[in-house]
């Protein structure tokens, strides 16, 4: 079925490289007839997703670091100028300290606590706040959650629990949106071998042990968050809100398995 997002306005925020689960997100929308603008976190990422906004055929690229207010309020200005009305919003962002993915939780610092908080789980607030007025027709507005959140998974440490606070965001959102026909929900994807997990310790380990535990034997392919993407963000999905959709192969319903 093509074309799911024809005639929407889509904007993807965590695009970083072709490995982004954003960017499997991206293209996905692109190939379903969405309009995109893309944004990118500092000048050292300005070229590289330039580049990739170029392949995508994006219609803007806006510089946007989730932790600056001025800068929300320069992206929502430069939205309201080149597509005055937003249908899709895709947060695909997270942040800790590299020593907290790799020593034990009890370590965490106040300063390293608060950072992720912030980046991982506050910033899906603040930009939905910001993106909501844009959204006149309703709207949905999708991030990335993990099963960490949920269970411990050794080394996610201090990005399990915002991941939990980001998963809570996610259902106040949807409760405060949903009047406004926007909705808001979270995929929750297996590893997937990114820049940002690459930062998380043994991080190889855990794709392995996904693999041979979860019911359909392999790890997550981005293309299949992609597709999700395009279910959530399309009219499809019009009747889910304040949902966390699980793309993992399977794992998470798994208890004990010992493999095959
Ligand atoms: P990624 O390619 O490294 O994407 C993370 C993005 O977050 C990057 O574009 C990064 O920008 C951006 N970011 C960090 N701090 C920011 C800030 N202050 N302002 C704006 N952007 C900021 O890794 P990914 O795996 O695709 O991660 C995307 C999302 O998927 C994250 O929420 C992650 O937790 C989630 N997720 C990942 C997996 C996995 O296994 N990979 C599984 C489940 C969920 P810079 O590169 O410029 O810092």
């Amino acid at each position: 079925m093509p074309n799911l997002l024809a005639g929407k306005n889509a904007l993807v925020l965590g695009v970083a490289n072709r490995w982004s689960l954003a960017y499997a997100i991206a293209a996905a929308f692109v190939r379903e007839g969405a309009s995109l603008t893309l944004t990118y976190q500092g000048d050292r990422q300005r070229q590289t997703v330039e580049e990739l906004a170029a392949n995508l055929k994006a219609s803007k690229v806006v510089s946007c670091d989730v932790t600056k207010p001025e800068e929300l309020e320069n992206l929502v200005s430069g939205l309201k100028e080149s597509a005055p009305r937003l249908d899709v919003m895709v947060h695909s962002i997270a942040y800790a300290n590299r020593e907290d993915l790799s020593r034990a939780f009890v370590e965490t610092s106040r300063d390293g606590f608060l950072l992720a908080q912030e980046v991982s789980a506050y910033s899906l607030v603040a930009v939905a706040r910001a993106v909501s007025p844009l959204m006149a027709n309703g709207g949905s507005i999708l991030t990335l959650t993990y099963l960490g959140s949920t269970r411990v998974v050794q080394n996610y440490n201090v990005m399990g629990v915002a991941k939990a606070s980001l998963e809570a965001c996610v259902r106040y959102l949807a409760s405060d949106l949903g009047m406004h026909g926007i909705r808001v929900n979270a995929i929750s994807a297996g590893p997937v071998k990114t820049a940002s997990a690459r930062g998380i310790k043994d991080f190889s380990k855990v794709l392995e042990g996904v693999a041979s535990i979860a019911p359909l034997r392999r790890n997550t392919d981005p293309a299949e968050v992609g597709d999700a993407a395009v279910f959530l963000a399309s009219d499809l999905s019009r009747g889910v809100t304040g949902n966390i959709l699980y793309v993992d192969s399977g794992f998470q319903i798994m208890g004990l398995g010992l493999g095959a």
